[in-house]
């Protein structure tokens, strides 16, 4: 059943999983790194999971789910009616993601990458060169040098890590090891995350 420690409304929800089954259309920019495969919304209606198709989209209803919260009817042809595209249980590891996360800005990529020891995700972005940042202040620093991003600011760049459901964690992984050598350029195997996002309170876009 659903005893698993669900986030607490309104924050989105990803998950590693190892089957292949739901593996989203969403897998395109981010082949070289184990992260994110699915993302999911929960209904605040229902209740009821429903997979969003891209990172765009899942980060649209992630900005702004404490004031719009999710709802079934927003994605085409589904309705509370229909069954769950997923359900929150232990078939895949899922991840909670915080609410209200700015969008990632255009051109630039978001990417979660879940530690090997099932720990903790780590946040890096890209920029549209593809250069790596890990912290605030190397995104402080890149805009410094691009005047050509002086709209954007820090704060655009969150390094916010979702919460790894432990409950969702494989029994034979291993998560006391907090020293992951995390430096690792291997891959992890076969993990597929997905990232769902809960619904708070009721709503009025009663469709
Ligand atoms: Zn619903």
């Amino acid at each position: 059943m659903d005893s698993v420690s669900v986030p607490n409304k309104e924050e989105p929800l990803l998950n590693s999983e190892e089957s292949p089954t739901i593996r989203s259309k969403k897998r395109r920019q981010q082949a070289w790194e184990t992260s994110v495969d699915i993302y999911a919304a929960q209904c605040d209606k229902c209740q009821k999971w429903r997979v969003i198709s891209t990172q765009e989209e899942f980060e649209e209803i992630r900005s702004k789910l404490s004031t719009d919260p999710f709802h079934c009817n927003r994605k085409p042809d589904t309705s509370c009616e229909d069954p769950a595209d997923i359900n929150f249980d232990a078939t895949r590891t899922w991840v909670i993601d915080k609410p209200d996360l700015p969008k990632t800005p255009k051109g630039f990529k978001r990417t979660l990458v879940l530690r090997k020891d099932y720990s903790k995700m780590d946040v890096y972005y890209y920029t549209p060169l593809g250069k790596k940042m890990r912290t605030r202040n190397e995104v402080a620093a890149f805009l410094k040098d691009n005047p050509e991003y002086k709209d954007l600011s820090p704060d655009d760049f969150r390094f916010t890590t979702p919460k790894v459901v432990e409950e969702t964690i494989p029994p034979n992984s291993f998560v006391a090891a907090k020293s992951s050598s995390s430096a690792s350029s291997n891959r992890q195997k076969q993990k597929k995350l997905r990232e769902a996002d809960e619904k708070p309170t009721s709503s009025d876009s009663e469709s």
